[in-house]
């Protein structure tokens, strides 16, 4: 969640543009590559303003300027030299990359943490422009859009303050590299960036690695949801196979030929020194969560989760879903606070609200309650008054019993609101990102008890140095390490 009111983003506008431009006459599928290059420039320019809104640039002006150095360097040398790139840098702890029409190309704060070399990072960044030298974006945004709608029913949480897609077009956009979106245009998109990589002096074999790197998070994500009890999260089904074994991404990087021995450019020093020192996970300007709580300095408040539920923190939203996936919970802020909680409430629900509301307080604060049915489905809901913002705090189920059992977990988490306190402003110190040396001897398990990654941090610390699954360090090797 950012601090910042998210506005609108006109995904479905921009959707009913693209789809009605041209139809392909053999196949009757919507031909995106009949739209002119400036309407498809004008498209990323007017998108690209809502991105880095809704997401934030992380802030940094080293690392942008040295990601943009690496990207304008391979965009030169693709297919469309003469569009306009611009590389940025999102403060956002997903692991992912992604590209708007017209080239605007992003790379999240998070999938850095995990790569080891400014060759991965080139893979990555020759990936998206290879989208964008395909024409792949335009179509994504499309199809992501379309699978996005009503797809899951609990997504529709309070109608009316999201847009009417039902979601963002950041994070329909921020599934689209991980969630297989489109076989045969991440295979090219992999095939065009490892050329990219030839022609500027990387070793394409880096494509390769940086797959590797997210098959590995999927490897991961599977061995703490097994611990955890729940079902792994399905985010990157686009790598069926482990890289090292996918013949066909295999053979496209292979195609893009190998420097010389010894003449590739690899760059793990520069890579490393730019990111040491980087904000790892949550960042404090989108709030952080610890164990089940969530801390937003900027915001200045707090909130308990029940345990054992599984916290996202999204762009314009936290949210917590329980055991049984049948019951969610979520908190957004709801622009300046005017008026009361009361008016905030039928605001915000337009209309919607139950026969029955509750003016309170919690802990301190003025707040609003309400029962009502949103979508055919039950939801709790209240407006609290923190400073200067209203928020919105909501439970909802699939169904009445559902709600009824999850009912005091979240009225609890309600309950739980309230503005930050001292301690809580030390539990939301942000983690950082540092490179050390290994010491002699040091094994992963040494490292992890100093670790405040928690009790999966010696797979984590493997995986963000590259050796998930069974590494060790050698000693004085550069390693990541989170402090
Ligand atoms: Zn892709």
């Amino acid at each position: 969640m950012k601090s910042i009111v998210a506005t609108a983003i006109g995904v479905v506008l921009l959707v009913l543009t693209l789809t009605d431009c041209a139809q392909n006459p053999v196949s009757g599928n919507p031909n995106f590559v009949t739209m002119s290059e400036s309407q498809e420039v004008q498209t990323g320019r007017q998108e690209d303003v809502k991105v880095r809104q809704e997401y934030g640039v992380y802030n940094n002006k080293a690392l942008q300027q040295y990601v943009n150095e690496v990207g304008q360097r391979l965009a030169r040398a693709s297919h469309r030299p003469n569009l306009q790139y611009s590389f940025a840098v999102v403060d956002s702890p997903e692991i992912n990359a992604f590209a708007l029409p017209g080239g605007y190309i992003y790379i999240t704060r998070g999938i850095l943490s995990y790569l080891s070399s400014e060759a991965e990072l080139a893979g990555v960044l020759g990936h998206e422009i290879g989208h964008v030298t395909a024409r792949h974006s335009v179509q994504q945004i499309s199809a992501a859009t379309a699978a996005g709608v009503g797809a899951t029913l609990l997504q529709v949480f309070v109608p009316g303050l999201r847009n009417q897609a039902g979601d963002s077009v950041i994070s329909l956009l921020g599934n689209v590299l991980l969630s297989g979106y489109g076989r045969e245009h991440e295979l090219e998109a992999d095939r065009l960036g490892a050329q990219y990589l030839a022609r500027t002096g990387y070793d394409p074999q880096a494509m390769i690695k940086v797959v590797g790197v997210l098959k590995n998070q999927e490897l991961f994500d599977a061995e703490v949801a097994k611990s955890e009890g729940r079902e792994p999260r399905a985010y990157h089904g686009v790598f069926a196979s482990h890289p090292d074994s996918d013949t066909r991404l295999q053979q496209v990087v292979a195609e893009a030929g190998r420097p010389a021995p010894g003449s590739a450019r690899l760059n793990q020093e520069e890579f490393l020194r730019r990111i040491d020192r980087m904000v790892f996970a949550d960042s404090p300007a989108q709030g952080v969560i610890r164990n089940e709580n969530f801390y937003h300095t900027e915001f200045g408040l707090a909130l308990t989760f029940p345990r054992n539920w599984r916290i996202k923190n999204h762009p314009d939203r936290v949210s917590a879903t329980n055991p049984g996936n049948d019951a969610i919970i979520e908190l957004r802020s709801a622009g300046r606070a005017q008026g009361t909680p009361l008016e905030a409430l039928r605001r915000a629900l337009k209309g919607n609200i139950g026969a029955e509301v509750t003016q309170t307080t919690l802990n301190g604060l003025p707040a609003a309650l309400t029962s009502t049915s949103m979508q055919g489905l039950p939801t709790r809901v209240a407006a609290v008054f923190l400073g200067k913002t209203a928020f919105l705090i909501g439970g909802q189920a699939r169904n009445a019993q559902a709600l009824q059992r999850a009912l005091p977990e979240i009225n609890a988490a309600i309950a739980s609101f309230r503005p930050i306190s001292d301690a809580d402003r030390k539990l939301a110190r942000p983690l950082t990102l540092r490179i050390i040396n290994a010491p002699r001897g040091a094994t992963f398990a040494d490292l992890a008890r100093k670790s405040p990654l928690g009790k999966n941090a010696v797979s984590h610390l493997r995986l963000i140095n590259g050796m998930y699954p069974g590494g060790e360090p050698v000693a004085g090797q550069p390693l990541k390490v989170i402090e």
